[in-house]
């Protein structure tokens, strides 16, 4: 680009020339003149707009994902815990709400530790008796390789204990050291104190120590109450799911003796079931025992507090439906016969196992 146009200053202007944001203008006195342009601001009013949506949907998708969180530890606990741990330990149904704290909404940490610890529950508005058998000199089995029943009883008992009290349940133990507690004092206990569950913990065994008989079972009362039952069937259930070596399931009476009954399945007026968890004269059972007996209690107390539910007892969330103690219907009056009482004083005297020895049925 070339000019030659008179200026008003009297120099004639020769040549301009622009490079870029540069102009030149060359002068016929050979002053040259630059001509500095500033660069035009442009606004990218487009791109802004479109910044600032970005911005917002970021904002309203970190609330909702807020949102969501909160929802998710308050409402679905059960979930959280049994994706987390224990899939062993999943409910029937799976939409399971507990209810939180009453501390107020648990924070992370609080529903991870308990995942850790298989608890499901808390706050369960219930009163459970946990009655480990035998005590003091009535040892129960004493097996070949130094286990003593009555201690193995009460090693998973207190463990039972704690468990379902940190589901917020109030347990009532028959014993919690190695003391003698009769047999009818262990009912009125459970029947005092208005527990809405009894559950009697043995382990079982033959008298043919070579035998590699074994599994668990649970004895209800022979009138087959619905309660007791669906007590006895839930606590097998969930031991299976944790392990056992065989189920033999839910047996009516006494061992042999049909017509009779435990005195604990007789003299309580709540549900109750006496579970024989393994053979002491098992080495697969003792293993099992050894090795299992937290995830055992941990069985117990969730068949315990899903039966409470079942039965509406309590809601899903603990709360308290039924207004009284939990009776079992029918299974009180039962005539304690002599061949009961004399076959209860065998026991009591040779500290043999509670069903007469005898594995056979
Ligand atoms: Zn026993």
């Amino acid at each position: 680009m070339a000019q030659s146009v008179q200026s008003d200053s009297g120099r004639s202007i020769v040549h301009t020339e622009r490079v870029g944001r540069v102009k030149y203008t060359y002068y016929d006195d050979g002053v040259v003149k630059i001509t500095r342009y500033k660069a035009k601001k442009k606004i990218y009013w487009g791109r802004i707009f479109a910044a600032l949506c970005m911005l917002m949907i970021l904002m309203m998708g970190f609330i909702q994902l807020g949102k969501s969180l909160k929802k998710a530890v308050k409402g679905s606990r059960t979930e959280i815990q049994v994706n987390n741990s224990m899939p062993e330990f999943v409910m029937s149904g799976s939409d399971n709400t507990t209810q939180t704290s009453a501390s107020g909404t648990p924070d992370d940490a609080e529903v991870r530790a308990e995942a850790e610890k298989g608890q499901l529950y808390s706050n369960m508005n219930i009163r459970v008796c946990i009655d480990p058998g035998h005590g003091d000199y009535d040892t129960g089995t004493v097996a070949g390789d130094g286990i003593v029943e009555a201690e193995q009883n009460l090693e998973i008992s207190l463990l039972i204990r704690d468990y379902l009290e940190s589901c917020g349940v109030v347990v009532t133990m028959t014993r919690e050291s190695d003391v003698s507690v009769s047999l009818s004092d262990r009912c009125s206990i459970a029947n005092e104190n208005g527990c809405d569950f009894f559950v009697s913990m043995h382990r079982n065994s033959v008298s043919d120590t070579s035998s590699d008989y074994s599994g668990i079972e649970a004895w209800v009362n022979n009138k087959a109450p619905e309660y007791d039952t669906a007590l006895a069937q839930n606590i097998l259930t969930k031991l299976d799911e944790a392990g056992v070596s065989d189920d033999h399931g839910v047996k009516y009476g006494y061992r042999d003796m049909p017509g009779n009954n435990y005195q604990v399945n007789m003299d309580t007026v709540m549900p109750s079931c006496l579970l024989e968890l393994g053979f002491v004269t098992s080495e697969q059972d003792n293993e099992l025992f050894l090795n299992k007996k937290q995830k055992y209690a941990e069985a117990v107390g969730n068949a315990i507090i899903e039966t409470a539910i079942q039965l509406g007892v309590i809601s899903e969330s603990g709360e308290r439906l039924l207004s009284g103690q939990l009776i079992s219907e029918g299974k009180n009056n039962v005539y304690i016969t002599d061949a009961y009482a004399k076959s209860g004083e065998l026991k009591f005297v040779t500290g043999i196992n509670d069903a007469g020895n005898d594995p056979q049925r």
